[in-house]
């Protein structure tokens, strides 16, 4: 990795953890700071959205870490205790995670237990599904003839029920709506975005396995978007508001679209 050396790029040191984004699948998302811990760690703890030929590139011990259907997954305090023994055995840690780390996926709660053990840690972002999401579906998250916020959501909470908000201020506060583990809430999210009076008949996208070879864009309306989901795959993003448009100009991956 010449060109990697002349970046002069930080060292995995024994002793500290790295939480690392992957991106959302494509391994070439990945940063060179993430290339990096793959190539120092002696540990790897990894979540199920990680990508294969990411983890075949390390010698380091691999230990899934995430949840995946048909396996037991790891409980949080599980993970955060690994990482911090690991680390005070004197070991260089990556923990690799989906997407960026802070964004939706409990990496503020690893940190915390690092900081709190008092083990040195690096945050090194990785790009999240939506952004990656949206630029592989054409869909420009920002717009200037069309938006100037986006709001990102998550659909449900820790207890897996519809996350609490308003969703009225919600619907007023941006005219691109982002919406991460809303398949299942598509109808009710749907149904309090048309009671704050958004339009039934505004573009709405899902983005289904962003990023991957079996990525899946469905392209619909606010009114359509809980039907949508329905035959959607399970990893999928939704998009809500008038840059969906776009796509029908912008969709340098047309061969997948639906
Ligand atoms: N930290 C991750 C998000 C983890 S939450 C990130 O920054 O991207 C998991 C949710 O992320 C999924 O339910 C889905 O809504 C979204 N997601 C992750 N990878 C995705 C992908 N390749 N395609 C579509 N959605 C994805």
């Amino acid at each position: 990795m010449d060109i990697l050396a002349k970046l002069h790029l930080p060292t995995l040191e024994k002793g500290w953890v790295w939480l690392v984004g992957a991106g959302p699948g494509d391994p070439g998302l990945i940063t060179a700071l993430g290339l990096r811990a793959l190539s120092e760690a002696d540990y790897i703890l990894y979540d199920a959205l990680v990508d294969e030929a990411l983890l075949a590139l390390s010698k380091a011990e691999k230990i899934y870490a995430g949840k995946r259907a048909g396996i037991k997954s790891c409980k949080q305090d599980e993970i955060s205790d690994l990482l911090v023994r690991l680390a005070k055995e004197g070991n260089r840690v990556l923990r690799l995670k989906g997407g960026d780390p802070f964004v939706f996926g409990r990496g503020g709660e690893e940190a915390q237990a690092l900081a709190r053990a008092g083990v040195p840690f690096r945050i090194v972002p990785g790009i999240t599904a939506a952004i990656a999401g949206l630029a592989y579906a054409g869909i420009p998250l920002t717009h200037r003839d069309t938006n100037h916020a986006v709001t990102f959501i998550t659909g449900h909470g820790a207890d897996g029920k519809l996350t609490k908000l308003d969703w009225a201020a919600v619907s007023r506060g941006a005219p691109t709506l982002v919406l991460y583990m809303a398949r299942k809430f598509a109808g009710e999210i749907t149904q309090a975005l048309l009671e704050a009076g958004r339009d039934a008949s505004e573009p709405a996208a899902i983005i289904a396995n962003a990023t991957r070879a079996d990525q899946k864009i469905i392209i619909t309306t606010l009114a359509g978007l809980p039907a949508a989901a329905e035959t959607a795959p399970a990893l999928a993003v939704l998009v809500i508001g008038e840059n969906v448009r776009l796509a029908g100009e912008l969709s340098w991956l047309a061969k997948t679209i639906a």
